[in-house]
């Protein structure tokens, strides 16, 4: 069995891991990060909720429910944190734009609106109502993308379509990384002599090019060109994820890739290490804190059994909404199902409370009380929690 040494390690390499991971190892710290897998972001829109509940995010968070984990971070480390964010993605060349002071609306897949904070710079142009003239530009096979929807809720719009020779987003997107399969998409659109005021075309312009691709195609076009997120697989939120994770590594971080953690060492009030498992045999991951950001229920860091749930790494005590009756609403599609505020309890510095060890932070949607679908606090929540939990590690490992 190998054993690593490190200051810190992250579990989970979602929006909040990832973040803490970064900003740890900007201060000089030697961080490790160990993950299952991909994270949620990779089925998201890409756009950074920080609360949907109001135009002002911020005024939003203030009036959540006062149990909600938002109110332990400052309004001070909120901006910061989102701040910080917008610098990585700018010098990962996939800009997000918007701020704190507004929610802007984002045209989604089935013609809907959706509220978000920051969006990818490709997002930019996406109408703000109904009225706006567009043109949608589809592919032929394309699954995930439905321009009948979003035609019968616009006034003013059309669509032609493309044949890339391939149907899946992730193919397509690869397609638009080769120039010249860029030069004969705009020519053919150039042919198209469409006259709307914006062209609209789903999330598939570039693995992680996009904000260079499109700006071609508006220099080609003369008009703002937009990217509509599709269903998951989501190319924005790839793009979001690799954009972190690149960042995290760029600072000097380590990534332990398709390792569970499986297991934890321990003595007295400290966990000494996690036993993560890789190609059938156990490795022991020492450090002097851990921070857990394994998510809720879709990222694995909780599970439902028949009457309790359990937080799968160190078996922390978990906030649970009532009897097993209370967790889930008659409405499939609602949003107040009892178990959506599962999760960990933590105190001021994110550590659980109730803990046995002094030496565990955590962050993200595992935190009980986010509703994170429900409040529309994302991937927003993700990354000032992350920078909060990190900030509260570094002081105690000083
Ligand atoms: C379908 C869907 C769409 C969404 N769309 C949006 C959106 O458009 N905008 C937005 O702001 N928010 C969106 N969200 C919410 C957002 O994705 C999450 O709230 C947020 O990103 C949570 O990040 P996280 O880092 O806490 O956890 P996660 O993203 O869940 O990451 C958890 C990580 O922990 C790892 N892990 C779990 N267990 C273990 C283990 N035992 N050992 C090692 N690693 C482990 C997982 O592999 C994963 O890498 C969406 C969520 C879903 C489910």
């Amino acid at each position: 069995m190998s054993v690593i040494e490190y200051d810190v390690i992250i579990i989970g390499a979602g929006v909040a891991g990832l973040t803490a991971g970064a900003w740890l190892s900007g201060q000089g710290l030697k961080v490790a990060l160990v993950t299952a897998g991909e994270p949620t972001a990779c089925l998201s829109t890409g756009c950074i909720d920080v609360c949907a509940k109001s135009d002002d995010p911020l005024q939003g968070i203030a009036h959540l429910p006062n149990d909600h984990p938002f109110h332990l971070v400052s309004s001070g480390t909120i901006r910061q944190a989102l701040d910080d964010f917008q610098q990585i993605m700018a010098a990962m060349d996939m800009p997000y734009t918007g701020g704190l002071e507004n929610n802007r609306r984002v045209l989604s897949a089935i013609g809907t609106f959706k509220t978000t904070c920051l969006t990818p710079v490709t997002m930019q142009a996406s109408p703000q109502n109904g009225n706006e003239r567009i043109h949608i530009i589809t592919f032929a096979g394309l699954k995930d993308f439905y321009p009948g929807y979003i035609i019968s809720r616009f006034k003013n719009a059309s669509f032609s379509t493309y044949d890339a020779g391939v149907s899946t987003t992730m193919g397509i997107a690869a397609n638009f990384e080769d120039d010249a399969f860029l030069e004969a998409f705009i020519l053919w659109l150039e042919k198209q002599h469409n006259r709307e005021d914006k062209i609209a075309v789903p999330a598939v312009l570039g693995l992680e090019s996009a904000a260079a691709i499109i700006k071609q195609i508006e220099y080609r076009l003369e008009r703002p060109v937009f990217e509509i997120p599709t269903i998951p697989p989501s190319m924005p939120g790839r793009r979001l994820f690799n954009g972190l994770k690149d960042h995290f590594r760029r600072k000097g971080g380590m990534i332990y890739w398709g390792w569970p953690v499986v297991g934890v060492e321990k003595t007295g009030r400290q966990i000494e290490a996690v036993m993560a498992q890789s190609q059938g045999r156990p490795n022991s991951l020492n450090a002097r804190a851990f921070i857990l950001a394994t998510g809720s229920f879709v990222g694995g860091g909780l599970e439902a059994k028949r009457d309790t749930i359990v937080e799968k790494v160190f078996h922390l005590p978990v906030f649970v909404p009532g009897e097993r009756e209370a967790w889930f609403d008659q409405d499939y599609f609602s949003m107040n199902h009892g178990i959506g505020r599962a999760g960990i309890a933590v105190d001021s510095s994110f550590r659980p409370t109730d803990c046995l060890w002094d030496n565990i932070f955590v962050c993200g949607a595992i935190l009980a009380h986010t509703e994170a679908l429900k409040n529309g606090c994302g991937h927003g929540f993700a990354i000032a929690t992350g920078q909060a939990a990190a900030k509260s590690c570094l002081e105690h490992i000083q």
